[in-house]
């Protein structure tokens, strides 16, 4: 029987890593990481220490495209609802890989979900099956992120910079269309170069599709709509209030779509 975590270089993953090696030694883990080719450089530095400490296998998957080049092709901006960068760059190609090597009874796959966040175990479940999900993080003892990190750093491996920076997760670079306002402001704070990058990605894609689309929406007077990047960056560089609370969040392994990426 082998144990799968899906090691995405979030601080939960680790977590539910640590766990899983502890219960079922070293040699019966795999950590399985799917690459979306627009992570951190520091997402990498974690990854190699963590493994090596652990000492587990490591395997990296990678469909080949980042999340843009997904958009380009299913000609659909990701937003909070719909994202099919997640589902073509992580779900499908982790299941692609995990159907390839093991049948459902041979081997068992770990989420580092935690407790606080109990009401998003339902789907991976269900979207996973015949294959058995568990998520060794909302079990006790229960820990919060700050003393996963704080554990981390105690077996002297630094935790990922954008932590340090202010970003709830570890994915994509910082970067994530389920995101918020927030999020994007304080990437635009802490990054401003990839920041931009994004923002002409985006007026690539709505010059693409001839179409006004945007991966945030805002709420004008009781009315839902587009709000660019560019806009953001703008209002803020106007010192114009955004909505700083909406941070959104990114489950690329625990959000399945229920709507179809249609123009
Ligand atoms: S982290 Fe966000 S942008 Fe990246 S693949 Fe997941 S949903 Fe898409």
């Amino acid at each position: 029987m082998k144990h799968i975590v899906m090691y995405s270089g979030g601080i939960g993953s680790w977590a539910a890593a640590k766990r899983v090696v502890q219960r079922y030694g070293k040699e019966n883990v795999i950590l399985l990481f799917t690459d979306t080719l627009i992570e951190d450089e520091d997402l990498y530095r974690f990854l190699d220490e963590t493994a090596a400490e652990m000492g587990c296998e490591f395997v990296r998957i990678a469909d080949g495209r980042t999340p843009w080049e997904v958009f380009r092709d299913v000609r659909f901006i990701g937003n909070s609802r719909v994202a099919p960068c997640s589902h073509k760059l992580k779900q499908e190609v982790s299941r692609k890989w995990i159907e390839e090597h093991f049948k459902p009874d041979e081997c068992v796959i770990y989420l580092g979900i935690d407790w606080t966040e109990a009401h998003r175990i339902a789907a991976p479940k269900k979207n996973w099956l015949p294959y058995r999900v568990e998520f060794p993080m909302a079990e006790e003892p229960y820990v919060t992120k700050e003393e996963m990190l704080a554990e981390l750093e105690a077996i002297g491996i630094r935790r990922p910079r954008l932590y340090e920076m202010g970003f709830a997760h570890n994915n994509c670079g910082g970067f994530c269309v389920r995101a918020g306002q927030g999020h994007f402001a304080n990437l635009l704070n802490k990054m401003p170069e990839r920041f931009a990058e994004h923002e002409a990605k985006e007026e690539e894609m709505r010059q693409f599709l001839g179409k006004d689309v945007s991966i945030l929406k805002r709420t004008v007077k009781g009315e839902k709509q587009t709000y660019t990047l560019r806009q953001l960056r703008e209002d803020i560089e106007r010192d114009q209030q955004i909505d700083m609370f909406d941070i959104g969040g990114c489950g690329c392994f625990v959000n399945y779509d229920t709507e179809e990426a249609t123009e």
